[in-house]
């Protein structure tokens, strides 16, 4: 059999430890670094993390997990299967498909499977013709084997490609279309061989949710059919997210030599396998996802109940690094206690190097790693913060006492005292980082201002965006968000139990990082999070100012959580803290809240079967949160990002009186799937792409609002952008809204 391998990763961070790529790719766009000074950039920041893989001790390393923006994006490149506006290989053309320009809508963007990472989803239609580029993949190989690194490239396999991408001008399934990619594949392995791969990793995470019998065949028809090549590197499928269920016997009944499954995540049973006593099992033990200490003494003994039923074992994550931060070195502010519970990105890889030579050389070689980490384990169980009596009580008498809120009609008729026009205009929270504000965060960073004066800015600033908005005549104004960094850690460096970290970034979508804080203990506000900013926007204007705030779910989805006791309970305990805020808001005189639940959809469980008991207490959270007000109080929400058809029916429950959701890039699909489970309160279906520099014109957007009238009744449809405006510039929201407001009036001067 092939040298195998015994301890690696499935991937690796690649934004750069400082957020260099980060920086870099901005520059590019800004037009003040070049495509080479640009691409040496990413080459050493490739050599970086090999050489330190491979310093830390990993025999076998992943490469091509660098991109520029997306790896599904680079895959569809590799393939030939960008549509023809913007295909090409020249760099300008992928950041357009990425991103979209004047001429260009880019891709579609949606989660990568129950993560917040975002891929580029592609669109295949009965025209496109697939075609081999190797050259991203066979050049980061060629880098890394001149540098000494045991390179292991890594692709997105064909089945999992295609069950991501949207098929265009035709509703045959894409699967029907493997035969054409699989002949692709076959060339790619043969280059690769040729280029001295001795392992290729073929990641085909897809697999992992519900397949029909007919798709976990073709699957096996594809690596039967790669495994029975001449001339190939080692295949290693790699699996992550969760079990391989009935793929796994159909994957190892072929001939590829390596299967990667993910053991945090999934539960597969491996002895009942029978095939996999010949394969090399690549053993994900070390979570990839999220950021707590590897339990080293549960690891190794799941380890060794594998050593029978597996040909030859290796240590991994369970996923790629991608989700994690790079390093815990980074961090200045953490305890000493909390410290010693987690593990970031630097750290996994040293677990995975411990369990590696465990399994080799013996727990003795590397007992005091095992000890660390026994030690570690042991004052996380016992510290106080990580129980508060008083959260639970409080919250085990409401969730049984809670009558939650009035009939939406009830409500409706409570809430005609806001008196707004049909058709209400209104955005949904945040407003463009400004210089202003930039210059004030970097001031308060450095010092040279104080904390009082930081906030007079942001004052201003808040100003400033209500008075756009009243300059613009929208009906239902915002505050603009300036004091947040993060709508989510906002809220977390207000909460007890939640940590914030300095520096841990992971890749969000393209160059948008976020920093998710560490949900650790029990969840309690100890005073108002938002109300002084919101009475003082209020105070400016005659028009209703909507408060805003961050749901439950949301929350969670964008924090690392705890991992020891059910995500329901801690949904819970932030739902409790929210509730908290919508009472005081209400208290101050404000008659709009917002509760944004853009991650809804995100976390849903991948396998069907485990669905309904996510949405029945993600749903419950939402509604502990929001139910606290009267009926005179209107509470909105906000979701976005998503393929919206398996949750439709949850996003009716959460019962909110107006629903803003992402439309813009999906063309009002939403609203139909809305109406087919009997929705029947506000909606606002965005109808600015907000993910695009592009100022949409107002008749454009008139007719997407003619087209929602079609499926919704006037007195229910909201007019607004798709998301939060942060990441936008001032003067193309400026246009943008100032067409929205007027293809509104326009419409209504229809109606
Ligand atoms: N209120 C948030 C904002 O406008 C919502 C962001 C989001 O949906 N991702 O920024
Ligand atoms: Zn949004």
């Amino acid at each position: 059999m092939t040298f195998s391998f015994t301890a690696t990763v499935l991937g690796s961070p690649r934004i750069g430890p400082n957020r260099e790529l980060k920086k870099a790719v901005e520059s590019y766009w800004a037009g003040r670094l070049d495509a080479e000074g640009l691409d040496a950039l990413a080459r050493d920041l490739r050599r970086q993390t090999w050489t330190s893989l491979r310093d830390t001790g990993l025999d076998s390393v992943p490469v091509n997990t660098f991109s520029y923006y997306d790896h599904v994006l680079d895959t569809a490149a590799m393939l030939g299967a960008l549509p023809d506006r913007v295909a090409g290989s020249d760099l300008d053309r992928y950041f357009a498909a990425a991103r979209g320009n004047d001429a260009v809508a880019p891709l579609e963007m949606t989660k990568w499977f129950d993560t917040n990472y975002h891929y580029l989803v592609p669109e295949i239609s009965p025209t496109t013709t697939f075609a081999l580029d190797p050259s991203k993949v066979l050049r980061e190989l060629e880098e890394a084997r001149a540098l000494g690194i045991p390179a292991r490239p890594v692709v997105v396999g064909p089945v999992t490609f295609l069950l991501l991408s949207k098929a265009v001008g035709s509703d045959a399934p894409l699967l029907d279309r493997l035969d054409e990619l699989v002949p692709l594949y076959a060339d790619l392995l043969g280059q690769l061989a040729d280029a001295g791969a001795e392992w290729v990793q073929i990641d085909e995470p897809a697999l992992v949710a519900d397949r029909t019998p007919e798709e976990i065949a073709a699957a096996k028809r594809v690596y039967d059919r790669l495994s029975a090549l001449e001339s190939r590197p080692a295949i290693l499928v790699a699996s992550y997210f969760g079990s391989l269920g009935d793929a796994l016997p159909a994957i190892a009944s072929t001939g590829v030599e390596g299967i990667a499954i993910d053991l945090v995540a999934g539960s597969d049973t491996l002895a009942t396998v029978p095939d996999l006593t010949r394969k090399h099992v690549v053993a994900g033990v070390v979570d990839g996802r999220n950021i707590w200490r590897t339990d080293l003494d549960a690891a190794l003994a799941s380890l060794g109940t594998l050593l029978g039923s597996t040909g030859s074992l290796a240590v991994s994550t369970s996923c790629s690094l991608l989700h994690v931060p790079y390093t815990l070195d980074a961090e200045t502010g953490l305890d000493k206690a909390l410290r010693s519970w987690l593990a970031f990105g630097t750290e996994k890889v040293r677990e995975v190097v411990t369990l590696g030579t465990a399994l080799t050389s013996g727990r003795e070689s590397v007992e005091d790693e095992f000890a660390l980490a026994r030690a570690a384990a042991s004052t996380r169980s016992t510290d106080p913060r990580l129980h508060d009596a008083t959260v639970r009580a409080r919250l085990d008498a409401l969730t049984a006492a809670d009558p939650g809120r009035s009939p939406a009609a009830e409500r409706r008729e409570a809430q005609s005292a806001l008196s707004l026009p049909v058709l209400p205009t209104t955005t949904i929270g945040s407003y463009p980082q400004t210089t202003q504000i930039r210059v004030a965060r970097a001031a308060r960073r450095k010092g040279e201002i104080d904390e009082a004066e930081y906030l007079n800015r942001m004052r201003a600033e808040v100003a400033d965006v209500v008075a756009l908005q009243e300059k613009l005549d929208l009906d239902v104004l915002v505050h603009g968000e300036p004091e947040r960094n993060d709508m989510v850690q906002y809220f977390a460096e207000q909460l007890d139990g939640f940590f914030a970290t300095d520096n841990g970034w992971v890749q969000s979508y393209g160059s948008r990082c976020v920093r998710p804080p560490i949900l650790y203990g029990d969840v309690r506000r100890s005073t108002p999070m938002t109300v002084e900013w919101i009475t003082y926007a209020q105070s400016l204007t005659q028009r209703p100012m909507k408060g805003m705030l961050t749901g439950p779910v949301t929350i969670l989805a964008w924090s690392f959580v705890r991992d020891d006791q059910p995500l329901a309970d801690s949904a819970n305990q932030v739902a409790l803290a929210i509730r908290d805020e919508t009472v005081d808001l209400q208290g101050a005189g404000i008659r709009i809240v917002q509760v944004d639940e853009p991650a809804l959809r995100e976390l849903l469980p991948l396998r069907a079967a485990d669905q309904p008991a996510y949405l029945d207490w993600s749903v419950g959270a939402f509604r502990l949160a929001t139910s606290g007000v009267s009926d005179s109080t209107q509470i909105h929400t906000h979701l976005c990002y998503s393929e919206f058809g398996e949750v439709i029916e949850a996003i009716a429950r959460l019962d909110a009186d107006v629903t803003s959701i992402e439309a813009a890039r999906s063309h009002m699909e939403v609203l139909d799937d809305l109406n087919a489970v009997g929705f029947d309160l506000g909606v606002g279906p965005g109808v600015y792409d907000i993910h695009s520099p592009r100022v949409p014109g107002v008749e454009e957007i008139a007719a997407s609002l003619r087209e929602a009238l079609k499926a919704v009744s006037v007195e229910r449809l909201w007019v607004n952008p798709d998301c939060g405006l942060k990441t936008r510039g001032p003067a193309e929201v400026e246009a943008s809204l100032r067409n929205l407001v007027d293809a509104a009036k326009l419409v209504r001067a229809e109606l």
